[in-house]
């Protein structure tokens, strides 16, 4: 598809700081996967004098507007209204909607308004978006006349509703318009910054058009999604294989999945397949290791057992760590995090175990820096203890080492768990 888009985000909230853009990010970072050229974004407030010219100029440049926000009953369907109005529609009630809305109120116990029916009323000569999460429905809107090839998407302003129908329906209406269709793998990688590896992976992803290569930062993760544009899905293999195979080639290394969700679920996937079991003993991390493992469905057969030993006395006396060793080496060291994993890994029975111990901040303490953590895994095949500076001088710093910290226990587990013969 060449035609362009722009999104239109509608809302005197996103005009006055009040609340930040972030379902234009999400829509920006959607349509660069998809191919779809997009060169403006704009926001409006809840005018509709305004919002007409924002989309007099929007359509001046684009053949495709998105708009969001402004469907609710509290803005009397400015969007809508003014939308059908640009296009020479009147709003007419769509039956399926009012159906729609009065079964979501109905689900939660709450009487349906006036207003709410309102909302039913949609553009005639449209397609239709539901809205499972909430009340206004979505829809698109094909231009005719002077307006022919320009198409509005109409969208809602809560990001919760307004990302699945994007991924629900309204992408699948631009595939079915481009005749295409999309398939993405995510890759996920640990252990390298995002501007390492798009630095490493630069010309790659400049050069590759489809699949398209987008990098997205997590804490303390990078996940990569490769994105093909496909006329039938068995196509996309052909042109996904290479460009990943590159990849692997370049930064591989660091990968530790693809389309495997996050550390947690790789863990306990592959555990699951090797028959493997894990207990964790954490210190600065407070259980964070166990509570992520925990998360994923069917963690009951993989996690073993979970100490959360904050204190020197529970490191010594639940733990079972020597007291001469956290006397001589302190309770931030190698030393401890080696002794509290191999103990996890005897008191629980696991076949492998995971220690952090470390200073989240914001003081130092026994004399060691904020972010200097120790994290150790044990077991019969391999053990090993990670140094880790994770430092970071802002208000989150101690959120960011807790989490990059639990993290790295995470990978540690996942990789000895690869490694078992
Ligand atoms: P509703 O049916 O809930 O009234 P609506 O389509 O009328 O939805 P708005 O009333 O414009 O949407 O926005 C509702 C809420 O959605 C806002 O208060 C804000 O929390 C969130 N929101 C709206 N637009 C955006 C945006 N561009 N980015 C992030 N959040 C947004």
């Amino acid at each position: 598809m060449n035609q362009s888009a722009e999104i239109l985000c509608i809302g005197t909230e996103l005009l006055i700081g009040d609340i930040v853009n972030t379902n234009a990010a999400y829509l920006a970072r959607r349509l660069a996967e998809m191919g779809i050229p997009v060169y403006h974004q704009t926001v409006v407030g809840d005018n509709p004098e305004r919002l007409r010219a924002a989309l007099q100029i929007a359509f001046s440049r684009a053949e495709i507007v998105i708009t969001t926000g402004g469907l609710g009953p509290t803005y009397d369907d400015l969007s809508k209204e003014t939308v059908a109005s640009f296009f020479g529609r009147k709003l007419v009630m769509d039956d399926a909607s009012l159906k729609a809305i009065r079964s979501f109120f109905a689900r939660m116990n709450r009487p349906v308004s006036g207003n709410n029916e309102k909302q039913a009323m949609m553009p005639e000569n449209c397609t239709i978006f539901p809205n499972p999460n909430g009340t206004a429905p979505g829809c698109a809107i094909e231009g005719d006349g002077d307006m022919e090839g320009k198409i509005a998407i109409l969208l809602p302003g809560p990001p919760r509703e307004m990302k699945p129908m994007f991924d629900e329906s309204a992408a699948p209406f631009l595939e079915r318009l481009s005749g295409q269709t999309l398939v993405s793998h995510s890759l996920h990688f640990f252990g390298i910054g995002e501007s390492d590896l798009e630095s490493r992976l630069h010309e790659m992803m400049t050069k590759s058009i489809n699949p398209t290569v987008a990098p997205y930062a997590k804490t303390g993760e990078v996940l990569v999604r490769v994105t093909a544009r496909v006329h039938k899905k068995e196509e996309a293999a052909a042109l996904i294989d290479p460009v990943v195979e590159e990849i692997r080639a370049s930064v591989g290394e660091f990968l530790y999945g693809i389309d495997v969700g996050d550390l947690q679920t790789a863990l306990v996937r592959l555990c699951q397949a090797k028959g493997l079991t894990v207990a964790a003993a954490e210190s600065c991390t407070g259980g964070m290791v166990a509570e992520r493992i925990t998360s994923v469905p069917g963690a009951s057969e993989v996690f073993e057992w979970g100490v959360c030993s904050y204190s020197v006395r529970t490191k010594q006396e639940l733990l079972g760590v020597d007291a001469g060793l956290l006397a001589e080496h302190g309770a931030v060291s190698a030393e401890t995090a080696a002794a509290m994993a191999s103990r996890a890994r005897a008191l629980s029975g696991a076949d492998i175990a995971v220690a952090v111990t470390g200073n989240a901040g914001p003081d130092p303490s026994e004399g060691k820096p904020v972010g200097l953590v120790y994290a150790a895994v044990d077991s019969a095949w391999h053990s090993e203890v990670l140094t880790l500076n994770l430092s970071r001088r802002d208000e989150d710093a101690r959120a960011y080492i807790r989490t990059v910290a639990s993290s790295h226990a995470l990978n540690l587990a996942l990789q000895t768990a690869r490694r078992k013969p």
